[in-house]
């Protein structure tokens, strides 16, 4: 049995299908040339890793031909044709020839180069190419580097993923109807990768040390997302009374998830004396946004763009993100929906923006900053919004990672509907201690508070390292204090404050938030129902109260304690109401 962090709960039975993640090291063209007297050996390495990589787009298109169809497999069979093109073998042997550059250098170059010449045609069906180019190109590397391509496409069926790491993309790709369990060697449980597995409702366990080496593929594993464990040692011939148990105690997980749904589809978010509770929920497109629906919530209080963005191969045009706002608009409506802003970069990498390798990419080309350097994107994205809004939705537009107002007010110089809101986040402690600069001057409308990175950043805690999860404390004296300033400037000014990190996806914290003065939680869709029971029972009063203690707590676990006391009162109103 190994432990991990518990970061999705839910038990999973099924086979490891051990995904490797690989990263080509960046081999910049003319950087890095080749020693000369090499260069026969660079030009084989070409040879072999493309024959690898026509190998392995070929088993794709047959793939991809029975799975899909006809109409899909011909884009792959266009990849083969570039593949085995003599442009790309002139341009690659000639990289190599004469500027002496690695191979995977020189294959990059002409990815780079050519995707450019296509997005410059102007013309959405090149831009769609351009982005395939590119990921021929990682491909082509990837198999030259590695001599074989690492394929996270075909599952079988009751698959426990394991992984020493999951970017959110990789996970947001997973054929949930395969996957069973997540579990990996990094991560902790306010990673990117941990929220996607809860709001897909997939048990997941991270932080499992050596966890990729002890485990072979085909392996039986038993993955406990709520004790943070998993099971190495299961056969399933010896074993198998033990996952007869297991397949119950599975359906009878459903069977409460279902009756949680139906409670929160039929009770409104408030107190026990009656105070109405702003409650809305986390999306990251239309079906969790359908969903949020059905929990009966006030709208979305997030939606991370980001998992949007990263189901392109290139930056998505202005019409497709119109069509995606205005539908989680619209299947949410009346409720008001708050689009944040591309936040990709650190834990969050979208392969097509092409960051440059960092030191401490948390402290890094993230959020907002990339789109900085990005104003074409940047400018589309904010007219995107801007247009649902005109069209009538109640949308609001939500700026990422921001330290300094010159960031929200480029922000604002590009918003084409003079009534859109814009608000942003406050996840730096930069944000917290100058907040004021924000609220005072009227640049935003609202603020929502991001925890998980607030948390990251007031604590120095990596949110990815699990060797230092237990210091991610959220009812640090530190953070409470913060987010109690947070509260007092932005009220100071009339602007209201919500909570979109994952301390408003747990009863506790979300008590402890509200506690503070916070207007309105917006929770991962799966935390919603629990948030909601626990808001039903506690009164006004003792919500005031706890806020006392809070504000003066020596420690957390005094904050703990006192926020336990709320949150334990009824746990679960939909048993009680069923029996
Ligand atoms: C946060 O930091 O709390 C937040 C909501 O943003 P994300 O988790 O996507 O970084
Ligand atoms: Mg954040």
């Amino acid at each position: 049995m190994k432990k991990g962090i518990a970061a999705a709960p839910g038990t999973g039975v099924g086979r490891a299908a051990i995904l490797q993640q690989r990263v080509v090291p960046h081999i910049c063209a003319g950087a890095d040339p080749v020693v000369p007297g090499t260069l026969d050996n660079e030009l084989e390495r070409f040879r072999r890793g493309r024959a690898v990589a026509v190998e392995y787009y070929r088993s794709l298109v047959e793939r991809v031909r029975t799975s899909a169809g006809e109409e899909e497999a011909e884009i792959f069979e266009g990849h083969l044709e570039i593949l085995t093109g003599e442009d790309l073998e002139e341009a690659v042997e000639e990289a190599i020839g004469t500027r002496h550059v690695a191979a995977e250098a020189a294959i990059r170059a002409f990815a780079v180069e050519t995707a450019r010449e296509f997005e410059e045609l102007d013309s959405e069906y090149f831009r769609q190419r351009a982005g395939d180019i590119r990921d021929i190109g990682d491909r082509l590397a990837e198999a030259v580097y590695f001599g074989s391509i690492a394929d996270s496409e075909t599952l079988a069926e009751e698959s426990v993923v394991v992984a020493e790491e999951l970017t959110p993309s990789a996970t947001a790709r997973l054929d949930t109807d395969r996957v069973v369990a997540i579990a990996t060697e990094k991560g902790g449980r306010t990673s990117h990768a941990a929220i996607l597995a809860r709001a897909l409702s997939i048990p997941c366990v991270t932080g499992v040390e050596g966890l990729v080496r002890s485990v072979r593929n085909g392996q039986w594993l038993v993955v406990d997302g709520d004790a943070g464990t998993v099971e190495t040692d299961v056969d399933p011939d010896r074993d198998r009374e033990l996952l007869k148990r297991l397949a119950e105690r599975r359906q009878a997980e459903r069977d409460r998830a279902e009756q949680r749904r139906a409670w929160s589809r039929e009770h409104e978010a408030r107190t026990a004396d009656g105070t109405s509770v702003s409650l809305a929920a986390n999306v990251s497109g239309t079906t969790e946004a359908a969903l949020a629906r059905e929990l009966g919530v006030h709208g979305s209080g997030l939606v991370r763009s980001e998992f949007f963005f990263m189901r392109f191969s290139d930056f998505p045009a202005v019409e497709q993100q119109v069509a995606e706002y205005r539908e989680i608009c619209r299947i949410l409506a009346p409720h008001p929906v708050v689009i944040r802003l591309l936040d990709c970069g650190a834990d969050k990498p979208l392969p097509y923006a092409r960051q440059k390798q960092e030191d401490n990419p948390f402290l890094g080309e993230r959020g907002i900053r990339l789109l900085m350097n990005r104003p074409e994107q940047l400018r589309a994205q904010v007219e995107a919004i801007s247009r649902v809004a005109q069209e009538g939705y109640a949308i609001k537009l939500m700026v990422p990672m921001v330290v300094t107002p010159e960031e929200v007010l480029a922000v604002r110089d590009l918003v084409t509907y003079r009534d859109l809101p814009v608000g942003m986040m406050v996840e730096t402690p930069a944000s917290v201690l100058a907040l004021d600069r924000f609220t005072e001057t009227g640049i935003v409308d609202f603020v929502s508070i991001g925890s998980n990175d607030l948390v990251q950043y007031v604590m120095a805690v990596d949110r990815g390292n699990a060797a230092v999860a237990h210091l991610s404390e959220e009812l640090h004296p530190a953070v409470l204090a913060a987010i109690a300033q947070v509260v007092r400037l932005a009220h100071g000014a009339g602007i209201p404050v919500g909570v979109c990190g994952d301390m408003a996806s747990r009863p506790d914290t979300a008590l402890a938030l509200l506690a503070l003065g916070v207007d309105s939680l917006s929770a991962g869709i799966s935390a919603v129902p629990e948030v909601k029971a626990a808001i039903s029972v506690v009164t006004t009063r003792e919500l005031q109260e706890l806020g006392e203690v809070l504000r003066t707590a020596p420690d957390a676990a005094t904050a703990r304690a006192a926020t336990a006391v709320l949150a334990d009162k009824c746990p679960a109103p939909w048993e009680q109401e069923v029996q």
